[in-house]
């Protein structure tokens, strides 16, 4: 098991992904959880209702949900939006915790997300705090988005990324937090590739 966590936009999933590739496991994006837990709240009302009858899967690179490719769909600004007011909710974390529980215990693999290392599995082989300064991450965030082709400006950007790190570390339920045996990495500065060779040197 390996667990990365650490805030909004550090590009925990980029990292997580090409991890998991380069050690021949499988990745869990937590995230994509929670994202789809709130499309479903968007849709049907918020939870915890149906929440108990909910299948959440990754297969083949993409996000299921209930049976359904929602892989694009939960990226919206709408479902970021919903996914961080969702995930501050006890049934919904204790739901989702159960089930990530599940699928780490199976086999190997790289989780990333907010409180793995310190929540879901504080027994983790090997646990990172991956993170970057705001500006940094905002700076990224905006580009990716221009580079999709949606309209982003920096200083709205950099405002939600500020809130989601205030609302992420201040909930009362599993908040984000870096435990004291995680390995930190600030990626500021760092491309993709360094921050992977860095990951990939403390493990091996
Ligand atoms: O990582 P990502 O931005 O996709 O996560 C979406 C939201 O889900 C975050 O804003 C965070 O509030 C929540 N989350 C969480 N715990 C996790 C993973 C994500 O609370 N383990």
């Amino acid at each position: 098991m390996i667990a990365i966590d650490g805030p909004s936009g550090a590009g925990k999933s980029t990292i997580a992904k090409l991890l998991a590739e380069a050690l021949g496991i499988d990745y869990i994006d937590t995230g994509a959880m929670y994202r789809a837990v709130a499309l479903c709240s968007l849709g049907s009302g918020s939870p915890p209702d149906w929440l108990d009858g909910i299948e959440i899967d990754f297969a083949d690179g993409r996000t299921w949900l209930n049976g359904e490719d929602v892989t694009d769909r939960i990226r919206t600004p709408e479902v970021t939006k919903e996914a961080s007011r969702v995930s501050a909710i006890p049934e919904v974390r204790a739901k989702l915790v159960g089930l990530q529980r599940e699928m780490g215990r199976r086999k190997s693999v790289v989780m990333d997300g907010r409180d793995i290392g310190s929540n879901v599995f504080p027994d983790a082989r090997y646990k990172f705090f991956l993170t970057a300064t705001a500006e940094e991450r905002a700076r990224r965030r905006t580009k990716e988005m221009q580079e999709k082709g949606m309209e982003a400006d920096y200083a709205d950007v950099r405002k939600d990324i500020e809130k989601r790190d205030w609302d992420d570390s201040h909930r009362s339920v599993n908040p984000l937090v870096k435990t004291p045996d995680a390995i930190e990495i600030v990626t500021d500065g760092m491309d993709v590739s360094e921050v992977l060779a860095s990951l990939l040197t403390k493990i091996k």
